[in-house]
């Protein structure tokens, strides 16, 4: 017998830089419900792949058409337990509970998590924190053509503002490391569909707990994974689940997806892929939902989109990521003709450069703030792509209002008012304790030690870097 783990990677992942090539490539997709019929090619994966930070191997689910698809001859179920969350009973740190999350709310999430981890979100104090719903709704769900659902919105929405906020219909693990006993005659796809339906078995558990409206809702998602030895249930899992990056398992580090779990929602699966999106999801464990506000201003009619990959990516690159997901994506960097010049700028957002001040005297001739125009000119492109979801574009506006308040220049005001929104886009402004809002203020902003340096400096009519010669690195 051979020995296996049931480790895979579903959810879309967020738009952060990946860990490189070896990472565990997500499984697919996001759907419609009147998806494409599958062009059903067979997608090659490896079966093993390791993940940055750590030794674990995971297995990478197929998609596309696989023949003999299915529950392999000769493989017997594997024995292992999920424990009930029984009342007065602790589940060990390490193993696993079906449970419901917020325990008790109408809206319960039908949960499989460790002992630990349901002991630990239980100890946070208020949770769950109530959550932050738009007084007038924002969107419907409505069929766009050539995508099937998707989310619209049905009214002007200001950067920054939520879109919507939802607890999902069920949370698991991205990976369970549950033993598995193969034959020592199985291929890799053997084992692949194997754990497959495994995880099936697992997943079709969690969909009967939950409430029957609840159950019906996920059950009219939409699936792509119909030839690959996914079960329906499975399937729609596959389709439609969002990882939930910055909800770890007890010592688990942020790039190990054996600690990330998933989640599938009503609406907020049904939302569709763009490269150039115009709202940021950002799992908020306190209140147990996912929140989504707007990257950008959206106008009442206008689609809303998130990513499903990685958008510093290539065309080529993200094109390939996207094919499980049967995604033919039509925003404006995908359709152009020639992607060259798109790919050459997406490329270049994954590493900003530093910026350093110059050590000495200006040469005449020379702008006084020519050191900062490369971080000017990658937020242009930026914004220009329509990425100011990517985590790169608070880095580089960080850089630019530190430099410009290096500089003493109250430029470093028109850079902090986007920093701010674009904290607030991403759920760091109220952990801040609002201090991005008062960075928009001329008062604060003397008060940082930048400023504060800058006038130094001014005073003593030096240049920009005599006094404190620094890099900034946002
Ligand atoms: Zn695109």
């Amino acid at each position: 017998m051979r020995r296996g783990f049931l480790l895979d990677g579903k959810a879309k992942p967020k738009g952060a830089a990946p860990p490189p090539a070896a990472r565990l490539k997500p499984t697919p997709l996001e759907v419609d419900t009147n998806a494409k019929a599958s062009q059903a090619t067979s997608v090659p994966t490896p079966l093993k792949a390791m993940d940055r930070g750590s030794d674990r191997e995971y297995s990478v689910m197929p998609s596309g058409v696989i023949e003999n698809a299915g529950r392999p001859d000769g493989y017997i179920t594997g024995k292992f337990t999920i424990h009930e969350d029984t009342p007065g009973v602790d589940v060990p740190d390490a193993e696993f509970m079906f449970t419901s999350m917020p325990p008790g709310a109408p809206d319960a999430v039908s949960c499989i998590m460790t002992g630990w981890l349901k002991r630990h979100l239980l100890s946070q104090p208020g949770f769950p924190k109530p959550m932050d719903i738009p007084e007038k709704p924002a969107y419907r769900i409505d069929n766009i053509p050539g995508k099937g659902k998707g989310m619209i919105a049905t009214r002007k929405i200001k950067v920054g503002d939520v879109v919507s906020t939802e607890r999902p219909l069920k949370v698991d693990p991205a990976a369970i490391p549950i033993p598995l006993d193969f034959p020592a005659h199985f291929s890799d796809m053997q084992m692949h569909q194997a754990f497959l339906y495994e995880k099936g078995v697992i997943t079709e558990k969690i969909v009967k707990r939950m409430q029957p409206e609840r159950q019906a809702a996920y059950m009219s998602l939409a699936n792509t994974h119909l030839h690959d030895g996914s079960s329906p249930i499975m399937g729609i899992t596959r389709t439609n689940a969002f990882g939930l990056e910055n909800m770890c398992e007890k010592d688990g580090a942020a790039n190990d997806r054996a600690s990330w779990y998933s989640g599938v929602w009503d609406h907020q699966s049904r939302i569709n892929h763009s490269c150039s999106p115009n709202v940021v999801r950002t799992w908020d464990t306190a209140s147990f939902s996912q929140q989504m506000r707007a990257s950008r201003d959206i106008e009442e009619g206008e689609e809303i989109t998130v990513t499903y990959t990685n958008l510093t990516w290539t065309y080529e690159r993200r094109k390939g990521d996207l094919k499980p997901y049967e995604v033919d994506c039509d925003c404006k960097s995908c359709s152009q003709v020639d992607h060259t010049r798109s790919d050459k700028r997406r490329t270049s957002f994954a590493n900003p450069p530093p910026l350093r001040p110059p050590m000495g005297p200006v040469p005449s001739g020379t702008a006084p703030d020519a050191w900062i125009a490369p971080a000017l000119k990658m937020i242009r492109l930026m914004e220009a792509e329509g990425l100011e979801c990517i985590p790169q574009y608070p880095k580089v506006l960080h850089q630019i209002v530190n430099a410009y308040a290096f500089m003493a220049d109250e430029r470093a005001l028109i850079y902090a008012r986007k920093l701010y929104q674009a904290k607030r886009v991403r759920m760091e402004e109220s952990s801040s304790n609002g201090f991005y809002e008062k960075l928009c203020e001329l008062d604060t902003l003397k008060q940082t030690l930048g400023m504060a340096w800058g006038l130094m400096r001014l005073a003593a009519r030096g240049p920009p870097g005599m006094v404190m010669p620094m890099v900034f690195c946002g």
